[in-house]
């Protein structure tokens, strides 16, 4: 993403020129546009298209009637930071303090932005593992961070050691992960996570981590790179509510990170957007207190979906690796005869009314994401079965 040298004659801030709007809210616009609501079917953007546990509607409506309607603290209602503590303490092993290492945001959109703005200096470099979900080019810019791409590479989406090492420099600040990955469905090994932290550890270097995903793992296991040697006093650990709950709506994120980071984290969250919806921030609380078998029920109906989408995504005539973790597949166009993501999935809006989101969005160049398009699949299984329908009425 580079910043042009001159203003266009709106007088945009140079900025602001450098990067478009997210191509995945537009695929989602252009398929409603085109279709109406009934017919379109949205495996572009990533929300679900069910209605959160009942537990978490009680939960919302008797928090605003119950008199939570005015700010919150600016970094987070008491009673979801005491959660959040409690929930990452039992599932880290170490203390977590609600008072100093805790802010809540607006989602992990505004969580991530927080971090980089508040660790991140003009002109630090950030490495990014590519392809990466597609906020990170414009946070980069916004907060004038150098990025630095290390590959991730199909079928299994690994990285090569020395690409990650010779990525490392004395400019370098912070390195981002996202485990489970968006848009690939990778889930970081115990040994991937390791080689990381101990180029943090020598780099001086800290982890900026989006763990939005965490609970939905098919293979492996999530693990927090937060938990690992010489990372706790260097890791910002985001992860929210959208995802596991289903309610991305509510825009309720969370950042863990220790004491001194989390005062700069506090600082620009406040002037950013104050704070995030005090009475969803209550339901929250609730919801993170939500017994085991909701997280069991949870994967499994995940897991239903993957399976759905993927066996049938084959069938279609896509290559498809089964995702370990989060809610995307990453599918191969080229057994299609397709070679430009862009008018692929456009064809697929057009004719099918399906959106899926062109895999060049996610890639600093756009050449390299040229032979797969994302679907994404927090969907029902009806919903599932009808975009599947439509793909195979595609067929030549
Ligand atoms: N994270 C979701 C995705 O990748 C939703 C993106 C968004 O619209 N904020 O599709």
């Amino acid at each position: 993403m580079l910043i042009p040298d001159t203003r266009s004659s709106i007088g945009l801030s140079l900025k602001a020129e450098s990067f478009t709007e997210s191509v995945i809210r537009e695929m989602t616009r252009l398929n409603l546009a085109l279709h109406g609501p009934e017919r379109a079917i949205n495996f572009a953007q990533g929300f679900p298209d069910f209605d959160p546990d009942g537990r978490l509607l009680d939960a919302a409506t008797r928090a605003l009637r119950g008199g939570y309607n005015q700010y919150a603290t600016t970094w987070g209602a008491p009673q979801l930071r005491n959660a959040i503590a409690r929930k990452q303490t039992a599932a880290w092993g170490r203390a977590v303090d609600p008072e100093r290492e805790v802010t809540v945001s607006c989602g992990a959109t505004e969580a991530m932005i927080a971090a980089m703005l508040a660790a991140v200096d003009p002109g630090d470099e950030v490495i990014i593992f590519e392809p990466f979900y597609e906020n990170y080019g414009p946070d980069c810019v916004i907060s004038g961070a150098v990025p630095r791409y290390v590959p991730l590479r199909p079928p299994d989406w690994s990285f090569d050691p020395d690409e990650l090492r010779a990525a490392f420099t004395d400019k370098t600040r912070a390195i981002v992960i996202n485990t489970p990955h968006n848009p690939t469905g990778k889930v970081y090994s115990q040994s991937e996570l390791e080689l990381i932290s101990r180029q943090c550890v020598e780099h001086d270097a800290i982890a900026i981590t989006d763990e939005i995903y965490e609970h939905l793992v098919y293979r492996g296991l999530h693990i927090s790179i937060a938990t690992l040697p010489g990372m706790a006093e260097r890791t910002i650990t985001i992860s929210g509510a959208s995802k596991t709950y289903s309610v991305t709506g509510w825009r309720i994120g969370w950042l863990i990170a220790p004491p001194a980071l989390t005062a700069g984290i506090r600082k620009v969250h406040d002037f950013l957007t104050v704070g995030a919806a005090h009475p969803l921030q209550i339901a929250v609380a609730e919801a993170l207190d939500l017994p085991a078998s909701f997280y069991v029920e949870l994967l499994g109906d995940y897991q239903e979906r993957r399976d759905a989408i993927v066996d049938g995504l084959r069938d279609c005539g896509f290559e498809v690796s089964a995702p370990d973790g989060a809610y995307y597949v990453m599918a191969g166009i080229d057994s299609l005869g397709a070679s430009d993501d862009v008018s692929f999935a456009r064809r697929l809006v057009e004719e099918a009314a399906v959106a899926t989101v062109p895999a060049s969005s996610f890639y600093h160049d756009p050449a390299l994401g040229r032979r797969h398009i994302r679907f994404s699949f927090p969907k029902k299984i009806e919903t599932i079965e009808r975009g599947l329908v439509a793909l195979r009425a595609l067929r030549p």
